[in-house]
């Protein structure tokens, strides 16, 4: 009988643990965990193998091509919005981001121009023919926001605003779900499952970075957990690597690494003149360094989904 690493090999070795009444305790044991269904039902895999492809706006997200949507993170101006659009177009993103309401750490931050950028964001998506994502930060705001955007936001910050979540379960646009910054992946794909169970089935998943001991990033961007995400669930999955290293220098690795791990989407924060941003400039690229990425994106995200 051959032993290796403490296994043995043989059928006679194979018989003789398996007549082993604590070793086979165990393996029942593991059987009954490995049978219980994931708590998150609807966004589970299990229950939904085939990948699930969310269009908004006319956008199809998770076919396997990137979909890369771009812009600032906040909307400053009706011209600030439009030069972001037409830049981003031209170096091919596929929808408009930019933020009218910002959740901010600080109540002395910049908190976004409300339902005026609203309308500057929607104008410059026409003009551009970029759908358009941004966030929406309370239940009240769901019914307005709804009216000029693609995608409906959910910030990292409001992933367990369960109030925020019930209401965009009826809300007749599709929802990006961002991850808590604390949240583990089965709090996320709970969060998910408020909008799947209360009626709204398209929604899309964005790793955005968590928190961990590491400060010399914004976040720690999670790439394993968009992997183990894309085989758990169903739901397309997307990348923010700008708030997810919170630098703009790693904003085209960490780009390109969410498309090797297979991420459906890119959320990236692009302004026309970073230094002079309202919010988040440290982590946006300016529209000539996202041309250059967008140049090694499509390639690449081609032969990892091919
Ligand atoms: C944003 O997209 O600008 C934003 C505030 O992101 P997050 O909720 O991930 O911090
Ligand atoms: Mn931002």
């Amino acid at each position: 009988m051959s032993s290796r690493a403490g296994r043995p090999q043989s059928v006679a070795g194979r018989r003789l643990a398996e007549s082993q009444p604590a070793l086979r305790a165990a393996a029942s044991h593991t059987v009954v965990l490995m049978k219980q269904p994931p708590p998150f039902r609807m966004a589970s895999r299990e229950t939904h193998p085939q990948s699930t492809v969310v269009t908004a706006g006319g956008v199809a997200i998770g076919t396997g091509r990137l979909v890369v949507m771009a812009g600032p993170c906040s909307v400053e101006s009706r011209q600030q919005i439009r030069e972001a659009a037409r830049r981003v177009k031209a170096a091919g993103a596929d929808m408009l981001r930019g933020g009218a309401y910002k959740p901010r750490t600080s109540p002395y931050d910049f908190q976004g121009l409300g339902p005026k950028a609203l309308e500057w964001l929607s104008e410059a998506g026409r003009e551009f023919g970029l759908p358009v994502v941004t966030e929406v930060v309370s239940p009240e705001d769901v019914e307005l926001v709804a009216e000029h955007a693609d995608l409906l936001q959910v910030g990292a910050r409001n992933m367990q605003n369960y109030a925020l979540l019930r209401r965009l379960a009826t809300a007749p646009k599709p929802v990006l779900l961002k991850r808590g910054p604390s949240a583990t992946i089965q709090e996320w794909l709970l969060a998910a499952e408020y909008l799947l169970s209360g009626g709204n089935p398209r929604v899309v998943l964005c790793e955005r970075g968590i928190r961990t001991f590491e400060t010399a990033t914004r976040n720690t961007l999670d790439l394993a957990g968009v992997a183990l995400v894309k085989s758990l669930s169903h739901l397309p999955v997307i990348v923010d690597p700008s708030h997810g290293t919170g630098k703009r220098a790693l904003v085209p690795p960490a780009s390109r690494a969410a498309a090797a791990v297979g991420a459906d989407g890119l959320l990236i924060e692009v302004h026309p003149c970073p230094e002079r941003a309202l919010s988040d400039g440290d982590q946006s690229l300016d529209p000539a360094e996202f041309a250059a990425l967008m140049c090694t994106l499509r390639p690449r995200a081609l032969a990892a989904h091919a």
